[in-house]
């Protein structure tokens, strides 16, 4: 805002990027004068919540500084390797970053692994053999993941190699059921998948220290168990992350969080060392392990974003809470509700209809900086169960840590929306969406 005590000249500049003017910069990229009035309204008191966000991205960021420091990151690190990438120093200095990072032992970070339903599929079947079991604790896991355990029977899936697979289904108020985990673990149970973000499904995010209570639980009833969190989304939302809270392996994927939306690709898995080591055989090879896999000159954009990573997240955070208290005032249902504490970046907003998550998604596509043009439509799309639509204007394909918007084609007609480079964009992204609802008459401002 303008100081009225600053010289005419700063008064004067001020006037130009003032409140009047940036209700015309927002007019001209197409919102309505009642669409920007009901949205500032709403954001006027966000201030004290942006703000302790604003707290966690200044300490994920220095973590991160220091893990570059400690390991002396240099320009030498960001040489590209081809071939068989023997003695990548850089890509070995990025896996020693990572591990820094998540307080663990081992990372493996790698533009190899392909995205995160990988990265997961790689610390699993690295870890588990023909007649363990692995057991979900938290109800029914991601949607690739269930052809990957044969969940729905798949080729290749782990049901095919022998190893089974056990699900103990949430409580209703969302909080696990001790007694059906502890009547569930077995002497074939090896490992427990816990998933942290309710990605598609209706459900709580789990912070880090309720994960770290569930592992405890685990542990007490067979110690031997591998903890492996699925962490995608969730990466410096927190101050801690799972393996912070005694997780054996976290896994993820680069085009979300801790990829900063400058990694174009990969996936990181981090956690105790023989178990990352197991992982990386089966990326690899047995004996080959860690010491391949060339980074074709992307190891800068790996490090670079890593870095940018805890400030884009606090802007896609504050995105979350924003869309969630335009819309909840709406008289719309949100998961998580508007006032609710953030453990992802996921933003679920139940709209009731098809026209309207459609109409929702084309707002977040019209507002990208790519394809802004294009209209996104409702697909049969790999490894869902049915036609979703994706709303993307992404520089990297797929890449949800930007601005972006998805939903499954089924009641009740949620669309989960995430992602931000820039909180600047988050906003004007949801502002756009809240118009398209706006124009249909699908909401009354
Ligand atoms: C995105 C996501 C995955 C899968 O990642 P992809 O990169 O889409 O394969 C797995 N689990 C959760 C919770 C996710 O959000």
């Amino acid at each position: 805002m303008c100081d009225s005590d600053k010289s005419n000249d700063i008064t004067n500049e001020c006037k130009n990027a003032g409140t009047n003017s940036m209700n015309q910069m927002y007019e001209n990229m197409g919102i309505d004068p009642k669409v920007l009035r009901f949205a500032a309204e709403t954001e006027n008191g966000l201030e004290e919540r942006f703000r302790h966000i604003d707290q966690k991205a200044e300490y994920n960021q220095l973590k991160v500084l220091k893990a570059m420091q400690k390991n002396h990151v240099s320009d030498m690190h960001f040489a590209a390797t081809t071939g068989y990438g023997y003695n990548d120093i850089g890509r070995d200095t990025l896996e020693r970053v990572y591990a820094d990072v998540f307080n663990a032992e081992d990372a493996l970070v790698r533009p190899q692994l392909m995205s995160g339903t990988h990265a997961i599929t790689i610390a699993l079947s690295g870890n588990l053999r023909p007649g363990d079991e692995i057991l979900s604790p938290v109800g029914k896991p991601y949607d690739t993941l269930e052809q990957v355990i044969g969940i729905t029977p798949s080729r290749g899936s782990f049901a095919e190699y022998g190893i089974t697979y056990r699900q103990v289904d949430l409580l209703p108020d969302g909080g696990f059921d001790l007694e059906g985990i502890r009547n569930a673990i077995n002497d074939r149970t090896r490992l427990a998948t816990i998933q942290k973000s309710k990605g598609y499904a209706s459900r709580p995010t789990f912070p880090v220290k309720q994960i770290g209570m569930l592992i405890d639980y685990i542990k007490s009833i067979k110690p031997d168990i591998i903890c492996m969190v699925d962490n995608c989304y969730g990466e410096f939302v927190e101050f801690d992350e799972p393996t912070d809270a005694g997780a054996d392996l976290c896994a993820g994927s680069l085009i979300k969080n801790p990829g900063g939306g400058l990694a174009p690709i990969g996936g990181y898995i981090v956690g105790k060392k023989e178990y990352v080591e197991n992982a990386a055989y089966r990326l690899t090879a047995p004996g080959l392990g860690k010491e391949i896999g060339a980074t074709l000159g992307l190891n800068t954009s790996l490090f670079q974003g890593l870095f940018l990573a805890p400030q884009v997240v606090s802007g896609a955070v504050k995105g979350a809470i924003y869309a969630a208290s335009i819309y909840e005032r709406l008289g719309f249902d949100l998961l998580p509700a508007a006032e609710s504490e953030r453990y992802d970046i996921i933003q679920a907003i139940t709209l009731g209809s098809p026209e309207a998550v459609i109409a929702f998604c084309k707002g977040i596509q019209a507002a990208a900086p790519v394809d802004s043009y294009v209209t996104p439509e409702p697909w049969a799309m790999p490894g869902y169960q049915c036609d979703v639509i994706m709303a993307a204007g992404a520089f990297i394909q797929g890449s949800s840590i930007e601005l972006s918007a998805d939903a499954p084609i089924k009641p009740p007609y949620t669309v989960f929306f995430q992602g931000g480079l820039t909180w600047y964009h988050a906003k004007f992204g949801i502002l756009m969406s809240l118009q398209k609802l706006y124009d249909k008459g699908l909401i009354h401002l």
